[in-house]
């Protein structure tokens, strides 16, 4: 490269990644203030100089308004079988190469209780959005896995006000329901028989009925930009969402994406960064998709900005057939390893397990 060429390019790198010292001066309101405009986020989503930065502001932030502990939530897929075809999910209807699953209610209490035993003192459980169990079946598990002792997530996708409210009733305290992405085009483009407004609805709903809500984003999805990244992470603000589990889009062979590149660790790990310091107070999970794509992905995201782990309490074969994205990670593994597995990382890196229950704490 001649030298001309060279410093029109280099300068355009500059340029285009924004100045270091611009990017470490909004790290810096970001952390005081916890407020950022649209532009100051796209450019640190851009900016690839500060990022060590950006990670350890994040780190600061969830250590003074979340503390070192680490909450484990015990994760129970309790049925693959899904009505709605996303085009990214595995689990989606049209395909036809999983084998589907539904545990019956006893086994889901039983896998509960195993849980508690484990000291887990949250389950989550999560499945394809399907009419299997009824509101009556539904709250015959909460009823029963409340009276565990244990708090209780739901994610189980869109449901009626009224089906939410009969969750509540019974029990249940928290709900995920990720909006997947806020660029409403591409939702619309990638849930076929969705509408951006019913998956407005039910966070609204659930957020009126007192549950906590989590919600969340995929990261790198196709048409995805880092301002629709950026829209995403103030609408999580706007929200004041309690809970928010991001990863990145990993390609599933049996979906309409297989081909697509899907997301990068390190962009979800920004967005996560960027995240922790807009919501300083919310329960942030270090996601599975994001140890797909490296094998060290929780621990780095836990000192990122992250605080929260949901290690799979499924057992048997159907951890295999829960097949969301390809490379998913401790299929083959049991509760009981995974347990010890994430308490001894946790501890290494100088954190402890939470022995409490984990809502969020509003600061
Ligand atoms: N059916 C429920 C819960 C199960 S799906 C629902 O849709 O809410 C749980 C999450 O898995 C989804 O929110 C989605 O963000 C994630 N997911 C699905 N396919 C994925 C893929 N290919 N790569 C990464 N995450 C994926
Ligand atoms: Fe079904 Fe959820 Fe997968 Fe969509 S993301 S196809 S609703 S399991």
């Amino acid at each position: 490269m001649n030298e001309e060429i060279k410093r029109s390019y280099q300068f355009k790198l500059v340029w285009e990644s924004g100045s270091l010292i611009d990017a470490l001066a909004i790290i810096h309101k970001a952390e005081n203030t916890h407020s950022l405009t649209k532009d100051e986020i796209v450019l640190l989503l851009k900016n690839n100089e500060s990022v060590q930065e950006l990670f350890s502001a994040a780190d600061r932030v969830r250590s003074q308004f979340v503390g070192d502990q680490v909450h484990l939530r015990g994760l129970i897929e309790f049925s693959n079988i899904c009505k709605m075809n996303c085009h990214y999910c595995g689990l989606r209807k049209d395909n036809g190469n999983v084998k589907r699953y539904w545990l019956t209610p006893e086994m889901i209490i039983d896998f509960a209780t195993k849980a508690s035993s484990y000291g887990y003192q949250t389950v989550v459980l999560q499945s394809g959005e399907s009419d299997i169990y009824g509101v009556e079946d539904m709250q015959y598990i909460i009823r029963n896995i409340k009276s565990l002792g244990l708090a209780l997530t739901l994610s189980v996708g869109e449901k009626t006000r009224s089906e939410y409210l009969a969750y509540k009733e019974a029990g249940a305290d928290r709900y995920l329901l990720r909006i997947e992405t806020t660029d409403r085009k591409l939702y619309e483009k990638l849930h076929p028989g969705m509408s951006f407004e019913n998956r407005i609805r039910c966070l609204t709903d659930l957020k009126e009925l007192g549950y906590e809500i989590g919600t969340g984003c995929l990261v790198g999805l196709p048409e995805q930009t880092v301002e629709s990244l950026a829209d995403d992470i103030l609408f999580f603000k706007e929200l004041d969402a309690d809970m928010i589990g991001l990863g990145p889009f990993i390609p599933n062979e049996d979906t309409p994406l297989a081909h697509e590149l899907g997301g990068t660790f390190e962009l979800s790990l920004k967005v996560m960064a960027l995240i922790r310091l807009l919501l300083p107070d919310a329960n942030i999970p270090a996601t599975t998709a994001m140890e797909t794509l490296n094998k060290e992905g929780r621990m780095i995201a836990l000192k990122s900005g992250a605080n929260v782990v949901m290690p799979n309490v499924t057992e048997g074969e159907y951890r295999q057939l829960y097949s969301l994205y390809p490379g998913k990670i401790c299929i083959n593994d049991t509760p009981a390893h995974c347990r010890g597995c994430i308490t001894g990382k946790i501890t290494g890196i100088g954190r402890q397990v939470s022995k409490e229950y984990g809502y969020r704490i509003k600061k």
